[in-house]
């Protein structure tokens, strides 16, 4: 105790001391894990004081197993859109955004009870994206060409546009509605049987609040070459672009299945392997399913006219 720094006493100091829980205490030598006493604990947990061995440690939030399967709401602070500071909408909005890349660290928020704001967020993040996603591509009456040209196609009335808009909405959406029942409705069902009823909810906000992950990268496409393309891109533009597309789209889904991981490890206390299970099933059939719904878009859809 008599080696402490001298310094940190010091009145002139303006920041007050780290708190205890701020560091990382190794175990002392020879302790066990408390959940699993044939095996040697590395990390003294800074909450319960509470040994742990490295799959009972989590050292994003620096809790052990026990505290988050205790109270994972007081390892995390609310996600911003649900936040009782006196903050702005948009400043609500953005920071719940990025949330999104702290996949882990934001996770235990998301035992924290009600579903009504995250499906609001997901209605003013992912929706807009959908809609866009939709009207874009799949109107028949209107060509949408590259720096933010509309055309008509043929002499459409505007009942017909009007219909046409709204059939490549609801197009999108539908495709989407099955996309995201493939990872809702097998996630939630399997937090559901595996987690305590107090945490269940957290897989369904965890979804809502992240869908906008799996829609960003179609609705940024569509209007970033709506809006920026030539009209006719060359092969290297379109080239450069799709090899982008193709990793942003792989990259975003992995950033929902990783939310989806540490929901079900941090927010609902499971163990490492059915937090695996609780994710692969809906990434495999999400997977399998996503072509299929590109197929059936193109089948409901009559062709695209040929511009005389
Ligand atoms: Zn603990
Ligand atoms: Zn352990």
């Amino acid at each position: 105790m008599s080696d402490a720094p001298e310094r940190e006493s010091s009145p002139q100091a303006q920041e007050p001391p780290s708190p205890p829980e701020d560091l990382e205490q190794p175990a002392p030598q020879g302790a066990v894990c408390g959940e699993h006493p044939e095996r040697q604990a590395y990390f003294t947990c800074p909450r319960c004081g509470g040994y742990a061995c490295v799959f009972c440690w989590h050292p994003s939030v620096r809790r052990c197993h026990a505290c988050i399967r205790r109270d994972p709401t007081e390892a995390a602070p609310p996600i911003p859109w649900e936040s009782e500071e006196a903050l702005g909408g948009f400043e609500r909005y953005w920071r719940t955004l990025a949330t999104a890349l702290r996949p882990i660290k934001s996770a235990p928020a998301f035992a924290r009870r009600g579903v009504g704001p995250a499906l609001r967020f997901m209605l003013l993040s992912a929706l807009p994206l959908v809609v866009v996603s939709g009207i874009i591509p799949h109107t028949r009456t209107l060509l949408f060409s590259g720096q933010m040209q509309v055309q008509l196609i043929g002499q459409p009335s505007v009942l017909e546009i009007v219909l046409d808009v709204l059939r490549a909405i609801a197009v999108e959406v539908g495709s989407h509605g099955v996309e995201l029942a493939c990872l809702y409705l097998p996630f939630t069902s399997l937090i559901r049987a595996y987690a305590p009823p107090e945490k269940r909810h957290a897989a369904a906000k965890v979804v809502l609040y992240r869908l906008w992950l799996m829609v960003l990268i179609s609705g940024v496409a569509h209007v970033g070459s709506w809006a920026l393309l030539p009209p006719e891109p060359g092969p290297l533009v379109t080239g450069v672009l799709q090899d982008a597309f193709l990793i942003l789209s792989a990259l975003m889904p992995a950033l929902m299945f990783i939310s989806m991981g540490g929901v079900a490890r941090l927010a609902c206390g499971l163990s490492l392997g059915m937090t695996l299970l609780v994710v692969l099933v809906p990434m495999v059939l999400w997977t399998v399913v996503l072509p299929l719904t590109g197929v059936a878009v193109e089948v409901i859809l009559p062709p695209v006219p040929q511009l005389e």
